[in-house]
Order: C-alpha cells, then structure tokens, then sequence
C-alpha cells in the first residue's frame, strides 16, 4: 500500500492522542469562528497529563465567555472520545491576562499562547489557488476545471489540477489519465503530467469506490494529502494556477479547506436554470462568509448548438446565471454551450476543441491577477 494510502487510512488510535486531540479540538473550533467571525480569536491550549487527562483552555475575549459556553462543553465531549484520553478539563481562559484561579490546563500551558493548529497554510510554489465549485452536481464542474486549465495553459501559464471530489473524481478520465499511478518514491507524491498539466485526484490512488464510505475526518486527512503531500510545482518551476475541482455543495471539503489553505478565488459553475441557479448563491453566500473572493459565475450548458446545422436553442434557458450574477454584484465570467463535441472530448480524455468559451474565461481570470 503506497505510504500516503497508509497515512491517511492510519486508524484515529494510532495517531499520537495529542496530536489527535488538538487535531479534533481544533476541527470543533473553526466552523464555529467561520459562522460567527464576532466572537474573534480562540487560541486551545492542549495538555494531557500522567493519568491521561486531557487538560484544555481555550483562550477567548472574555466578553465572549457566555456565548463560547457551548463550545466548551463541545470540546470536553469530543476529547472524552479520543483514543487514549481518559477523562478532560476544559476551561476558558481570558486572552490577555490569566484568571485567578490559575487552572490545572493553565499551569500546564507553555508560557506563549501557540497559534491555532488549523491555521491556513500557503503552498509554497503555487502563485494562485483557485477553487471552481457547484451548487450542485452534474452542471459541469468538472469539465469546466479541465478546459479551463487548458486554456489557462495556452495562454503560457503553468497549471495543476486537483481533485478534491473525493465521492465522485472525475479529473483522471478528464485527463485521459485513469488507471496510471502517481510516484511517491521521493518522500513527495509527484503528479501525473497531462497536456502539459500537473494532475492529482483521490481516483488515481484508491478504487473511487473505496472513498465512499470514507467520513469527516479521514476525508479532511485525504484532502491535507491532497494539498501538501504533492509536490505541486517546485522553487525553481512555481505554478501560477492551481485549480481544485471541488465536490458539489457548501459541505465539510469546502468548510476544510477554507480553513486550511490560503485560497485566492472561487468560480462557480451553474446552469441557466432557476434550480442550478438557487444552488449557486447558496455557494456565493458560503464564499462571502468564508471570506473566500469570488472570481464569478459561469454559466455551462447555456444554449444548444445542433452540430449539424449551427442553430442555437437554449435547452435550460439562458442567460440565468449572467442576471443572477448581476443580482448579487459578482462578476460573469462567460458561458459554454451545450455541445456534443464538448462532451465527447472530455469523455476521451482531450482537451475541448470548443475551446473559445473558456480561453474567454480565462481572459477573465488572467486580468484579474
Ligand atoms: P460536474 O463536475 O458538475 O458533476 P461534469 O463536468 O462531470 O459535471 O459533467 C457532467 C457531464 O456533462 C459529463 O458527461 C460532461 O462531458 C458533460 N458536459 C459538461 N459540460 C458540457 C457542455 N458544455 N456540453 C455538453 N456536455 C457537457
């Protein structure tokens, strides 16, 4: 079994309960300062004593303390369940100065607070990382991400791929690259160069089905492979874009990665209809409270051109998603039609030959930078 296989698989118990724990301590922490950015910073402090208790402050503003009670009772809950924890303490401790009582988790805390675990990382040889996400499924995420690369690199831009849909990947067969393994000999896991792209999915290291039964945590240890196991560009060859083609939805990969990865944009893709459309502000909405930057919507599927006579008919409407984007102040970015040759080329693995739409989309994004 390659050794990012067995990192990732490693059962919770195995894992060191420190690290373990602040790991989880951590994981409970964020979604609640992304949902409520108010409350300002908390800073766990993690100890575990002799006897294998846990001991944990969480050092807060103190005006919060009322409102972070819930977390505290969160915390204490979750760290009675890591392996190798036999009981916990959990107590919230002023930021600026120690309360009086100076508590066991306080005695045992370095003297400086450390910074937060989950703090977002920068990859170090990627000028851009870009997400390109879907409200929903099937609206052409995917298709968009590989093309989009395509034309990025076209336009003499050196680009990686990543596949965080770890329930569906769907970059292998976008890049005619499914079945062949990935190198991880060198202490990194290099990716497999595709068109000139450097591509890496969750498909080309496990049976896809596999991955379906995989849950929070061991979803959020593949995504961190993902992310700083692969050598995505080098000091001497940096990329400029890494796209990452996102699962659809606003669920745990999104949350996850907003937290841990310094992300420079997000583009959403939709289909003209109405429901594709209410989907994609759901992911807009995520975006902004994520304070994640919108680089626009595009809308795939956006009118029928008959390959045999040239006459458009816009099947799902059109025009939904450029109004909807307008409506909530974010840019267009362009749309694609609907077109057979579209869908023949990613199913073979090649890059569109309908390759305008998404050499506009990269204008787009290449002015933007
Ligand atoms: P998602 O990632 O949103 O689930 P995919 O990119 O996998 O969607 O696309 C779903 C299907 O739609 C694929 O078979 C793909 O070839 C096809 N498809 C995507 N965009 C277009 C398009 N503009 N015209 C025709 N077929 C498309």
């Amino acid at each position: 079994m390659p050794s990012f296989l067995k990192k990732i698989l490693t059962p919770r118990s195995k894992t060191p309960p420190k690290a373990a724990l602040r790991e989880a301590v951590t994981d409970a922490i964020m979604p609640l300062l992304l949902r409520d950015k108010s409350v300002g910073r908390i800073t766990p402090l993690v100890q575990i004593n002799d006897n294998n208790i846990a001991m944990i402050s969480l050092e807060i503003d103190p005006q919060h303390a009322s409102v972070l009670e819930p977390l505290r009772k969160e915390v204490a809950h979750i760290a009675e369940r890591t392996a190798g924890i036999d009981g916990a303490q959990v107590v919230l401790t002023a930021q600026t100065q120690a309360t009086p009582d100076n508590s066991a988790a306080q005695k045992a805390a370095p003297a400086k607070a450390q910074p937060a675990s989950g703090a977002q990382q920068s990859l170090p040889h990627v000028k851009n990382v870009i997400l390109v996400s879907s409200g929903k499924g099937g609206v052409g995420k995917s298709t968009v991400t590989a093309n989009l690369a395509h034309a990025l690199t076209q336009a003499g831009k050196t680009v990686g791929v990543m596949d965080a849909d770890i329930y569906g990947p769907s970059q292998p067969r976008m890049f005619g690259i499914e079945g062949q393994k990935p190198d991880g000999s060198q202490g990194h896991i290099t990716p497999i160069r595709a068109h000139g792209i450097d591509v890496m999915s969750i498909g080309l290291m496990v049976d896809p089905n596999a991955a379906l039964i995989w849950r929070g945590p061991i979803v959020q240890k593949a995504l961190m492979q993902l992310l700083f196991d692969v050598q995505w560009g080098r000091s001497d060859a940096p990329l400029d874009y890494l796209l990452i083609d996102m699962p659809p939805g606003t669920g745990d990969v999104q949350l996850t990665l907003a937290q841990k990865v310094h992300i420079d944009g997000a583009i959403i893709v939709s289909t003209p209809q109405d429901i594709a459309l209410i989907d994609a502000r759901r992911g807009v909405a995520m975006f902004e409270k994520t304070n994640i930057p919108i680089l626009g919507i595009v809308e795939n599927m956006s009118t029928h051109i008959c390959s045999n006579c040239g006459h458009e008919d816009p099947i799902f409407g059109h025009g939904g998603a450029r109004s909807e984007a307008e409506k909530m102040h974010v840019p267009f970015l362009g749309d694609i039609p609907l077109s057979a040759q579209i869908r023949a080329d990613s199913d073979q693995g090649v890059p569109a030959q309908v390759s305008e739409p998404y050499q506009a989309i990269a204008r787009h994004i290449l002015d933007r930078q």
